[in-house]
């Protein structure tokens, strides 16, 4: 049978369309929400649908990869130090040694970082942006998600995902804290930013200080720099590939 006797429009547009709309209904709830698919959030999910977690992860933007494809000065090679080895390895992704550090491609850490991910069971959902929290009873139930092409652009009302726990790995937005910080739900002296540039400190701080910071609400990567006023650390990662297992099993603990 020629190929093309097989295709048709109507035939492509209905399997996208009922296949998306099963993965969304099927992700109106989970386990955990993980807002932002950059090297701690996808790191996260894996430990986290790996130990059997429903988990969802959503990212305003159309790749996943956060601030891993640019490198530094978008010199795509990514940096880290052998603490992270063990990551990189269980991801199958390549690296090489060089002046007591090691050197990976940014593109197949990426890659391999986001597949890890999703064959441990993990649902992405990009471009989808977290437009707020559910706060109920004093905890956070779940995210306020809009098409990042909508969000804040159209008067369209979001949708409402919910979760046992919610992580905030939006990177230096930090977006999830500030809702409720704006909100006066947290302490004022949350979310001063982030401070000036010191590699080692930093990249040690956005790793000891994962936490919740309201019931439900954990911050993994560069957030706990934001939420803290943690040092920046620059174009070294294994700091947040780090941070993501530890919120992992900070809330398989829990
Ligand atoms: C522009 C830029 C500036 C950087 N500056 C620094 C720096 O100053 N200091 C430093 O130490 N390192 C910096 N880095 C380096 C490094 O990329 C980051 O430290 C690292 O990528 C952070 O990892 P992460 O997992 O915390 O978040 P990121 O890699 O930043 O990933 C966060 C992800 O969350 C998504 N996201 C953000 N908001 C939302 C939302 N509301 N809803 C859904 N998804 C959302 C983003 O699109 C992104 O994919 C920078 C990287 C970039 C890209």
């Amino acid at each position: 049978m020629p190929l093309e006797n097989a295709i048709t429009e109507t035939a492509i547009s209905k399997a996208i369309v009922e296949s998306y709309y099963r993965k969304l209904a099927d992700r109106i709830e989970s386990d955990v929400i993980i807002a932002g698919a950059g090297p701690s959030g996808l790191v996260a999910a894996s430990c986290l649908a790996g130990a059997g977690k429903r988990v969802t992860i959503i990212e305003k933007r159309l790749s996943p990869g956060g601030g891993i494809w640019g490198g530094a000065m978008g010199m795509n090679q990514v940096v880290v130090q052998k603490e992270a080895l063990p990551i990189l390895e269980a991801a199958c992704i390549r690296f090489v040694p060089q002046d007591g550090l090691y050197v990976a491609d940014a593109a197949e850490l990426a890659c391999g970082l986001c597949i890890q991910a999703l064959r441990a069971g993990a649902v992405l959902l990009n471009l989808v942006t977290l437009e707020d929290l559910c706060v109920r009873d004093n905890r956070v139930t779940g995210i306020v998600a809009n098409r990042t092409t909508i969000a804040g652009a159209l008067p369209v009302d979001p949708l409402v995902l919910s979760a046992g726990a919610v992580i905030d790995a939006t990177g230096h937005d930090a977006a999830a804290v500030q809702h409720l910080r704006k909100r006066g739900l947290l302490d004022a002296a949350l979310a001063p930013g982030e401070g000036p540039m010191y590699a080692a400190a930093g990249e040690s701080f956005v790793v000891e200080r994962v936490a919740e910071v309201y019931p439900g609400l954990w911050v993994t990567g560069m957030s706990v720099c934001t939420t803290f006023g943690g040092p920046r650390m620059g174009p070294i990662f294994g700091g947040m590939l780090l941070s993501g297992k530890r919120v992992a099993e900070m809330i398989l603990a829990r």
